[in-house]
């Protein structure tokens, strides 16, 4: 009998487990039989959908760091190591060249198709699984998969699929209705894996005061964003703010989505800013030299140099302060007042942060029972991970891609190797 591979997900680790497997299949001169499941009608629906439809590949740069950049959560970065070096953002982008995708590296060090278009490097992935002989079943929602005495046994469709090895890469539990609700997570937890808890990430932040309608789109460039609890801050993240109808979006706000997510779940928190990423002192002492100046000119139209237009109301009004204040008339608590509007600007309460809505998951299958060298259960012989199902959040940048292209890899070659060594026991 031909041994078999049953791969269930057709993201990008899937997608890479099957190419792994079909192409050491070939090296080994191994005949193995490749399947890959989708629950769609296309694989790779999150590949067409990134980077707004542009497809943030992978991010340049050693791997070394791109462990170090995107992914801060050290026992994450330790775990990927082993799978980056393997399958390296140079090899993805190769493959990518081979099959006609040209791309740009961005002064940020993202890396997109030169097209603007994830539709072609989702075409170039099915032109590869091609070549690798992978046999792709779409709308195939694996429904369980069940440990037999010598296979795995999966319900597919009310058929069953016996396979030797399986690959779990069924993804997140962000953007539901795409197809990534979580069955890979929910059958890892019924063969006795222990699961992270799953949060939001690279998410929204929604505020129980909604944003006034003038500030929907307004965006705060280059601030520091923090979650507080009480006067102490427990996180931070620097970038640009979005203000969106319902709370806050942008690069600063995603990046700091897990940690509030995190600490959300047992504490009232706020969100502030510190508007300019100066610090206190740094602050008062620009506004004492504009206010020694003694000028006519109003606080209003110089916080306007600094600011949108459109925020600026917000920020004198929680300072407490009149529009039409002129700088010769500032009185010395309101410029200590205009000094922590700046400085500690209080978006107020947060009421949500949308797993959903977020662009990862963090959370998902313990790493500790996951062989970073084979992407292996620790539990069970002949069962893999890969991808976000794992317990691996990166930030912004092409490094969640490029952590599903990895350990997906990883998985494709090692099941190989497990089904010609050694059958399932
Ligand atoms: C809006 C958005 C934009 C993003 N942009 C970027 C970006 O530009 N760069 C970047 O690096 N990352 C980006 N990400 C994150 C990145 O897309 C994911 O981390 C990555 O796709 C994860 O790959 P995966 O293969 O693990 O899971 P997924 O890509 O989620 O694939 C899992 C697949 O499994 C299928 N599936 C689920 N259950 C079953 C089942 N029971 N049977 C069969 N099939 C099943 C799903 O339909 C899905 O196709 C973005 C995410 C979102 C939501």
């Amino acid at each position: 009998m031909i041994p078999k591979i049953a791969i269930i997900g057709g993201g990008a680790g899937g997608i890479c487990s099957a190419l792994a497997a079909g192409k050491a299949a070939k090296s080994l001169d191994a005949s193995v039989e490749v399947h890959l499941f989708e629950r769609n009608p296309r694989l790779g629906i999150k590949i067409l959908i990134s980077g707004g439809g542009k497809c943030n590949i992978t991010h340049a740069g050693s791997v070394e760091e791109v462990l170090q950049d995107g992914f801060p959560h050290i026992k994450e970065a330790r775990f990927l190591k082993h799978a980056m070096y393997r399958f390296t953002n140079n090899d993805i982008l190769d493959m990518l060249r081979r099959r006609g995708v040209e791309w740009y590296v961005r002064e940020n060090g993202r890396v997109f198709p030169t097209s603007s278009r994830a539709e072609d490097v989702l075409v170039a992935f099915e032109a590869e699984l091609r070549e690798a002989q992978v046999v792709i079943h779409t709308k195939s929602r694996v429904e369980s998969i069940e440990r037999s005495d010598n296979c795995w046994l999966l319900t597919i469709n009310d058929n069953t699929f016996e396979a030797d090895a399986v690959i779990l890469a069924t993804g997140g539990t962000s953007y539901r209705k795409v197809g990534t609700t979580g069955d890979g997570i929910d059958f890892a937890a019924r063969l006795g894996h222990m699961i992270v808890p799953l949060r939001a990430a690279l998410a929204p932040i929604y505020l129980k005061q909604k944003p006034h309608q003038d500030l929907v789109g307004v965006a705060i460039r280059n601030a520091v964003l923090s979650v507080t609890k009480g006067n102490r801050s427990l996180a931070q993240a620097y970038g640009d703010i979005l203000i969106t109808h319902r709370g806050l979006s942008g690069p600063a706000a995603l990046d700091l989505s897990r940690e509030a997510a995190m600490h959300f779940e047992n504490d009232l928190i706020s969100i502030h800013a510190n508007l300019l990423n100066r610090t206190t002192e740094e602050i008062r002492a620009l506004l004492i030299d504009e206010q020694q100046s003694g000028s006519l000119q109003h606080v209003k139209t110089w916080l306007e140099g600094l600011l949108p237009n459109a925020f600026v109301p917000y920020v004198l009004k929680q300072a407490d302060i009149p529009l039409d204040r002129k700088w010769n008339a500032l009185t010395r608590s309101e410029r200590d007042h205009l000094t922590t509007a700046l400085t500690d600007y209080d978006f107020g309460e947060v009421s949500e942060i949308p797993i959903d809505r977020g662009e990862v998951t963090a959370g998902g299958v313990d790493l500790k029972e996951v062989d970073p060298k084979t992407m292996m259960s620790r539990l069970h012989s002949g069962l893999f991970f890969a991808g976000e199902m794992l317990d691996i959040a990166g930030e912004i940048g092409g490094y969640n891609l490029q952590a599903a292209y990895s350990t997906g890899w990883v998985a494709g070659e090692e099941a190989v190797k497990f089904v010609v060594t050694s059958p399932v026991q």
